[in-house]
């Protein structure tokens, strides 16, 4: 499982994301999907889940969160993401449909609230950088705990983005 507390002890510089090949097709690592487009340190993600992986991408606090939900792993989190902005893509304003995408991301972003309870931010580089610097032995006091620490991308990200993801998540069941 994808545990952001080890990820983000990863040499400094190294969580940045490149593009992939446009011609690649590769499935996503984190959620299995497929439709990969960018890597992070040689990781191939899709657009829905590169920011979980890309701490030192500079604007990586505008365009992701920390929340804290234990329940849902990295990837499902992702997938969950995916059928929500997919929603917000095919439905109109007003649509059943619509709304509810906009509860679950609306409780998704809430979940802030929690992460800043459990570590004073939500903030990524603030984690990354608290984490990069712990001792030794205090990675050895988590006994290989996993957080419940977890990544939400935001609206930023997925407006930055729109036309790519727009692309990704119509044929997001293609088979790599
Ligand atoms: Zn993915």
């Amino acid at each position: 499982m994808h545990d952001l507390v080890v990820h983000f002890r990863a040499p400094t510089g190294s969580l940045t994301s490149r593009l992939l090949p446009t011609d690649a097709q590769t499935a996503c690592a984190c959620c299995g999907l497929a439709g990969a487009t960018l890597t992070v340190n040689e990781t191939p993600l899709c657009l829905v889940c590169a920011p979980a992986y890309a701490a030192d991408d500079q604007q990586i606090d505008q365009h992701a969160a920390l929340i804290w939900l234990p329940q849902l792993d990295q990837g499902s989190l992702s997938r969950l993401i995916r059928a929500a902005w997919t929603a917000l893509l095919v439905w109109s304003p007003g649509h059943p449909g619509r709304d509810r995408a906009l509860t679950i991301l609306d409780d998704l972003s809430g979940r802030r609230e929690t992460a800043t309870e459990k570590i004073g931010t939500y903030h990524p580089s603030h984690l990354r950088l608290a984490v990069s610097t712990l001792a030794p032995h205090h990675m050895f006091r988590r006994q290989g705990a996993v957080s419940g620490l977890r990544i939400l991308p935001v609206a930023a990200w997925r407006e930055q983005n729109s036309e790519a993801l727009s692309k990704l998540l119509i044929n997001r069941n293609t088979a790599p």
